[in-house]
């Protein structure tokens, strides 16, 4: 299983980044039973039947990647009609009780809901789209100038940094060609 290129953003995020491509394959962290459990521990949301939810959280991560690329509400929806919160008093102290239709949305569920208060908590265009080519991660900007461009300088910042410097060398004056990684 290859690395994950850009790992702890926020729970939506991270989900969103679990799918991304690198040297013509794309590579799917749900798709490997290791990764989802290890991404499930990551985040708090074991399960029983990891597998089983497998396919609920793939349809929370594209519901939240068209979110955030293309705007519409409704795949989010969906994903956050197959359960709700119920306050209730538990041993004195206020609680939540997450009632789901169905198991498999377990962590599915609290990830879209997490979107949502990601959406209102994160600063204005500070959810932002990493700007390498072909590059499909998503980062929430923390830095304090609000400037960060990349998902990582190591992988996409360095190729920018290369690229810009090979354009800047006297008749190099097409674009050098695609690296593996810009699948
Ligand atoms: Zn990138």
């Amino acid at each position: 299983m290859a690395r994950r290129p850009l790992t702890g953003e926020p729970l939506p995020l991270d989900l969103v980044n679990t799918r991304w491509p690198a040297n013509g394959v794309v590579h799917d962290e749900l798709g490997d039973p290791v990764g989802l459990a290890g991404w499930l521990h990551e985040h708090g949301l074991e399960v029983d039947e990891p597998r089983h939810c497998a396919e609920p959280l793939r349809a929370a991560r594209a519901a939240i990647r068209l979110s955030l690329e293309e705007g519409g509400d409704d795949q989010v929806n969906a994903v956050l009609a197959h359960g709700s919160l119920r306050p209730l008093l538990e041993d004195g102290a206020p609680s939540e009780h997450l009632e789901l239709d169905s198991e498999a949305w377990r962590p599915a569920w609290p990830a879209a809901r997490a979107y949502l208060g990601l959406l209102s908590t994160a600063p204005p265009g500070r959810l932002r789209h990493c700007e390498g080519t072909g590059c499909v991660l998503w980062f929430l900007d923390t830095s304090r100038s609000g400037r960060r461009r990349w998902c990582s300088m190591s992988g996409c910042g360095n190729r920018a940094k290369a690229k810009a410097h090979y354009q800047r060398t006297p008749g190099n004056r097409t674009a050098p060609r695609r690296s593996p990684h810009e699948a």
